[in-house]
């Protein structure tokens, strides 16, 4: 009966040498405050508590598929944008979850399908997906938003980022950093070509929630191409058209501080 009450963890650890000392004071701390730590993913978990940098805390929502168990990051990485918990935080962090003192922000991910000649492929990306021709030859495509074909791009590529991963690939490339919890997405042109040939959006052009984006490739020969999901490249080089939407279903992000978005931004890009 009382290990029924008890709240049950997953844990996401990367295997860097300070990680291990953090996951290993995490488990002793969860423990003593009567916390079980699953050994293995267990769906009916209570929180899911990442332990390293944005690629761990990232790869931990994939493997765990987009989990909607509330996702806790303590940073023992570099930037750590989404492991806001500093690893000195560790038991603080621990008494503030035992005591329902924490803020969810719900996260919306992409959803796309791939179409090849062969297969229909989908993905789910946390940040964003990009799409760019292999090599460095330029991507022609046609882009649909509901239905209104916009543009007839060429240039380097697109990029659909989340709101969460606005701050990622999509801020280099010059698009705007958007709150994370807003119902939208982000195209963002990769050096589109203007010229009295090639006319496409070189800004960023926000698009609320129910959006239907369809690209549709103008393949020239043997074009190649080369998709981006969250930073890992995936081996599908002949693609007739993406259909891309924002996600229905959120990850949850668990924030102790409900300004934490703005000292984040103020902290680490600023
Ligand atoms: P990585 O180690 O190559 O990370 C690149 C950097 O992006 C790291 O500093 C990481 O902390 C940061 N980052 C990741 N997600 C972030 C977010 N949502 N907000 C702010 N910063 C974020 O690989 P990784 O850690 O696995 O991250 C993958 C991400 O790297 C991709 O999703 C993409 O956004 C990003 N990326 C950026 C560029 C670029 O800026 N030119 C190029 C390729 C990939």
């Amino acid at each position: 009966m009382e290990e029924k009450m008890k709240k049950k963890v997953n844990i996401f650890s990367n295997l860097y040498k300070i990680t291990n000392e953090i996951r290993k004071i995490v488990e002793d701390e969860l423990v003593a405050n009567n916390f079980i730590v699953t050994d293995e993913f267990d769906e009916n978990a209570d929180f899911n508590i990442v332990i390293g940098g944005d690629g761990t805390f990232i790869k931990a929502v994939h493997d765990s598929n987009f989990s909607e168990i509330p996702f806790i990051g303590i940073n023992t990485g570099h930037l750590g944008f989404y492991n806001d918990v500093h690893h000195n935080e560790v038991a603080e962090t621990i008494q503030k979850i035992k005591n329902n003192n924490y803020f969810i922000h719900n996260l919306r991910y992409i959803d796309c399908k791939v179409s090849t000649d062969d297969d229909i492929y989908e993905f789910n990306s946390l940040n964003e997906l990009v799409l760019k021709a292999k090599y460095t030859s330029v991507l022609h495509f046609n882009l649909y938003v509901d239905d209104v074909m916009l543009e007839s791009f060429a240039g380097d590529g697109v990029m659909f980022s989340t709101p969460s991963g606005s701050t990622a690939y999509n801020l280099s490339a010059g698009g705007a950093i958007m709150y994370q919890s807003i119902d939208a997405f982000q195209i963002t042109p990769l050096a589109p070509i203007r010229s009295a040939l090639h006319r496409s959006l070189d800004k960023s052009l926000i698009v609320p929630k129910d959006t239907k984006i369809k690209l549709i490739t103008r393949k020239r020969e043997d074009t190649q191409f080369a998709l981006g999901i969250d930073g890992l490249h995936q081996e599908i080089e002949s693609i007739n058209y993406i259909d891309i939407q924002l996600s229905k279903n959120t990850i949850q992000k668990v924030v102790f501080d409900k300004n934490w978005f703005w000292k984040n931004i103020k902290e680490k890009f600023i």
